[in-house]
């Protein structure tokens, strides 16, 4: 008896297809067959920035137990043919990429993954790791895929999340789905914080719900199989469904994110932790982007809180020159940071000068240019021309913010499961 692990990766387009549907399609076969997977198929979420993803950059893996090496092919040609078929590969973007692999999931294989979900590989790359620890790849067109297959393969699993997906009959595909948004609501209502992010109560959104043609009719997101496929028990539809698969994935578990010691050392395409002061009072950009400087001893970095963001821009507003923040984001096309969650360390004092206040209690008024004060109410004049230096109470508090669900990352991790 031995283990096969399988990945999959890069089949899909924006017109249609999902590589988590061809992998329950591929599952569901080799079951027919007789070949069980062992514990619950993969969806790996790789770098949000890598250039060629579809959508949400997931790749796709899962592990066999055979018996004989004779299965091996049986296997491979179960696998291959799905992937062939299945795959949209009229589209210029789709290069599918399989990749088989016998032996333990080590080190230099958990590192390679980290690597796929925290910067760039390229496919040479990707072959010759393959080469060295003796996996076997194979390339439909370019075979891009080959990267995050082999990447969701070794993904460590130290921390993980699970979310059920339910596909549509292929018939449906295209048309608008049908259901039932109270359910979610109620779902949610029921199963938060055990399930997450499947709702955005405060902008009435149901994220469970994918808005691309694809085979996905909606996936709940969770802490456990448990907890999803209880959550999927409250769902109502009014189509059919084709089938329910649950995957474990590095959803929500902030794998993403590096940790940075310094502003200079940060690097376009990747993800981290930063810590850093605000430099000056954060401005709001056409389309209702908010941006503020982030600054250290050796650099400084735009950070933005963008447009869908929706009511987290509100916080961001609220952050004043000095302020002491942990910020956690990736730096995309414009090389802006783009902001994921705050962690505010230390909020500074900010203060306003007014003039001073007369002995009745009231504000007093310029009494013209070099005249001092007076008072309005009761008459008292004041030479000298010093105003009061009063603090001015801050609108936010130490601690973290978030953007709302329907802003998040899919690698992102929630507050709700931020655990001390
Ligand atoms: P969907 O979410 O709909 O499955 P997708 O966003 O996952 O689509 P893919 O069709 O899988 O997009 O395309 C992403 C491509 O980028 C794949 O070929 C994958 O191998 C490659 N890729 C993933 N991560 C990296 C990386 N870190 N560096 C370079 N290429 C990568």
């Amino acid at each position: 008896m031995f283990d096969l692990y399988i990945g999959i990766d890069d089949t899909d387009s924006k017109d249609g297809m999902c590589t988590t549907y061809i992998c329950s399609v591929i599952i569901d076969e080799l079951k027919y067959f007789g070949y069980n997977i062992k514990g619950y198929p993969r969806l790996i979420r790789l770098n949000p920035f890598a250039r060629f993803k579809t959508r949400g950059n997931g790749a796709l893996s899962f592990k066999l137990i055979l018996k004989s090496e004779k299965d091996i092919e049986k296997v491979k040609k179960i696998v291959l043919k799905n992937v062939e078929e299945l795959s949209e590969l009229e589209d210029e973007r789709t290069n599918p990429g399989v990749v088989f692999y016998r032996g333990e999931i080590t080190e230099e294989l958990k590192s390679y993954s980290l690597k796929a979900i925290r910067s760039i590989i390229s496919i040479e790359d990707a072959q010759r790791f393959s080469d060295e620890i003796g996996a076997e790849y194979f390339k439909l067109k370019k075979g891009r895929g080959i990267i995050g297959a082999l990447a969701a393969i070794g993904c460590p699993n130290n921390d993980k999340t699970y979310e059920l997906i339910a596909y549509r009959m292929p018939e449906n595909y295209g048309t608008p789905r049908k259901i039932d948004y109270d359910s979610v609501f109620q779902m949610n209502k029921l199963t938060y914080p055990d399930t997450f992010d499947n709702v955005d109560g405060e902008n009435g959104y149901i994220a469970i719900e994918p808005h691309t043609p694809c085979p996905i009719l909606y996936g709940i997101r969770g802490e456990s199989p448990e907890a999803v496929e209880n959550a999927g028990k409250i769902i109502k539809v009014n189509e059919p469904v084709e089938k329910i698969m649950v995957f474990e994935t590095n959803q929500h578990t902030d794998m993403h994110l590096l940790k940075a010691d310094k502003i200079s050392n940060l690097e376009q395409f990747k993800c981290y932790i930063i810590e850093g002061s605000v430099q000056n009072f954060p401005f709001t950009r056409e389309g209702g982007h908010v941006i503020f400087i982030l600054e250290d001893d050796s650099g400084e970095i735009p950070c933005a809180a963008y447009e869908p963001t929706k009511e987290f821009r509100e916080t961001v507003r609220k952050l004043a020159p000095g302020d002491k923040l942990r910020v956690f984001g990736g730096i995309g096309e414009k090389r802006t940071l783009n902001i994921e969650k705050i962690e505010i360390l230390e909020l500074v004092k900010i203060y306003e000068t007014q003039n001073p206040l007369c002995e009745c209690g009231k504000r007093m008024k310029s009494a013209g240019r070099g005249k001092g004060f007076k008072c309005i109410k009761c008459g008292v004049k004041l030479r000298e021309e010093i105003k009061d230096t009063i603090e001015v109470k801050r609108e936010i508090k130490e601690g973290f913010y978030e953007v709302p669900p329907s802003a998040r990352r899919h690698l992102s991790k929630p507050l709700v499961r931020l655990k001390p």
